[in-house]
């Protein structure tokens, strides 16, 4: 008896993606798995949201790229679902659809002067200093004295720090050039860590918000508050002991003052914006209420806000507009078709986060494959090959790729790891 294959297509390639291949192309015997990315790039936000500075994360990267080396899965970037292959078509191809497409649209501020030019979601930004192609030409205003970042996360934290060191700080890293040249000549003299709550809620991590305490020209302050010294009742206890360390962070930071150095980072904790004022696209106010439900105008110039994503909806995916997520019950979404990572559970978690959520999803597709065996297996990567090949899309298999990033690291200056491409032009001009 010939033994069928199960085909299996997987939209994105971000660590969701790599993990759901790596686990599926493992276990489920006799499968092809596809892995489907609309960049000629993989590694979503390892590549695209994690700070550039922070090059011992992206590394894991390098084990990602050893999932393409199994016989049996193959990379498809440069295909974007929902533009080139439809969600319907590629559930017609695929005896299994899995959907880890992320979270990459920001939040809405929606507070009154949001739409004002100088206000960005954190989401562009980070893409902007990391050189993903949609966000390259954002051009941020940063020639203002005065920067306000709302949410009091780590990609604020990120954000910050990024904006703060000099560039000789950045040596290593793999910001792309256009956004450290941008930085090297902003003007910016204060920065403001804005949150609604106190910094036991702050979710900053204790090594992130510790980097702060060595930076050449940029010292952070906490000036409106008293620091509590305990972190108290209600946290889990590994929790709590973070929290803990965080205090005695910010501790050490209240006893520093705004003339030690000529960027001044401010941790300023409950706070709320309300409303931002300007004209002709520029800021010149943002105004907070503070925990005495006061008005405060705080002068700034630009304003990024962290305060979360969404996934963008494939047309015709059942998708939860509210929650701004693919609609799903703990990964499945319908017949044949699952879900996982940020846009799964929403947009929290760290990178091995979403191992642990590919892992649920595979269990949950294998028992579902044991229940339910495939009587009539679909045609797969054959029929997807012959599609794109139709539809004139220059497909960027995983060789394709290794020469793109090759010539990446090839053209970075010396101690820079690479200098990525900007666009998909740029990456498809390297394959000739
Ligand atoms: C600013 C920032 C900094 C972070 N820093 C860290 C850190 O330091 N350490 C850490 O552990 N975690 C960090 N994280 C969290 C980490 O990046 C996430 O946990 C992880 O990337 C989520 O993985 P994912 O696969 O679900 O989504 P993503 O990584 O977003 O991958 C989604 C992929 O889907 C692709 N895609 C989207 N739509 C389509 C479509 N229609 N068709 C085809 N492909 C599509 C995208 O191009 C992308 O490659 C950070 C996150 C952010 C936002």
């Amino acid at each position: 008896m010939i033994k069928m294959t199960t085909s299996i297509a997987i939209v994105g390639s971000g660590p969701s993606g790599f993990y759901l291949a790596d686990l599926l192309s493992k276990k489920i015997e006799n499968s092809q798995v596809d892995l489907i990315d609309r960049l000629p790039s993989m590694f979503g936000l390892v590549r695209a949201g994690v700070a550039p500075d922070h090059i011992g994360t992206k590394n894991i990267s390098r084990q990602f790229e050893r999932t393409l080396q199994k016989d049996n899965v193959r990379f498809l970037g440069n295909v974007e679902i929902g533009r080139d292959v439809s969600y319907d078509e590629l559930k017609s191809i695929y005896d299994i659809v899995i959907i880890t497409i992320g979270a990459l649209e920001d939040r809405e501020l929606g507070i009154e002067g949001s739409d004002l030019d100088a206000v960005y979601g954190s989401g562009r930004f980070v893409a902007w200093y990391n050189g993903h192609p949609d966000h390259r030409d954002l051009n941020p205003k940063l020639d203002g004295k005065s920067i306000a970042i709302i949410g009091n996360g780590n990609v604020s934290l990120d954000i910050a720090r990024i904006l703060a060191k000099t560039p000789e700080e950045m040596v290593g890293s793999d910001i792309s050039q256009h956004a450290q040249d941008a930085i090297a000549a902003s003007t910016v003299e204060d920065i403001y860590l804005i949150g609604r709550r106190g910094p036991i809620e702050a979710s900053f991590t204790p090594p992130e918000l510790g980097e702060f305490a060595e930076m050449t020209r940029c010292v952070p302050l906490v000036q409106n508050i008293e620091v509590p010294a305990e972190v108290g009742e209600g946290y889990d206890p590994r929790d709590a002991k973070a929290r803990q360390r965080n205090l005695e962070i910010l501790q050490e930071y209240a006893a520093n003052t705004p003339e030690q150095k000529p960027v001044r980072l401010h941790f300023l904790f409950w706070h709320s914006p309300k409303a931002i004022t300007g004209n002709n696209g520029r800021i010149s106010n943002l105004i907070l209420e503070n925990s005495a439900g006061e008005s405060v105008n705080l002068p700034v110039d630009t304003l990024f806000s962290a305060i979360g994503y969404r996934s963008k909806a494939i047309p015709g995916m059942p998708f939860d507009e509210q929650r701004g997520i693919v609609a799903n019950d703990n990964g499945f979404v319908e017949s044949g078709v699952y879900t996982s990572g940020w846009c799964k559970r929403g947009p929290n978690g760290v990178i091995p986060a979403n191992r642990a959520d590919s892992m649920d999803v595979a269990k949950r597709i294998i028992a579902d494959l044991e229940a339910t065996p495939i009587v009539e297996h679909k045609a797969g990567s054959h029929a997807m090959d012959q599609l794109l090949n139709e539809r004139n899309i220059r497909v960027v298999n995983n060789e394709d790729w290794q020469r793109i990033s090759q010539a990446e690291v090839d053209r970075a200056p010396e101690g820079k790891p690479r200098e990525k491409f900007t666009s998909i032009a740029e990456m498809l001009a390297v394959l000739g």
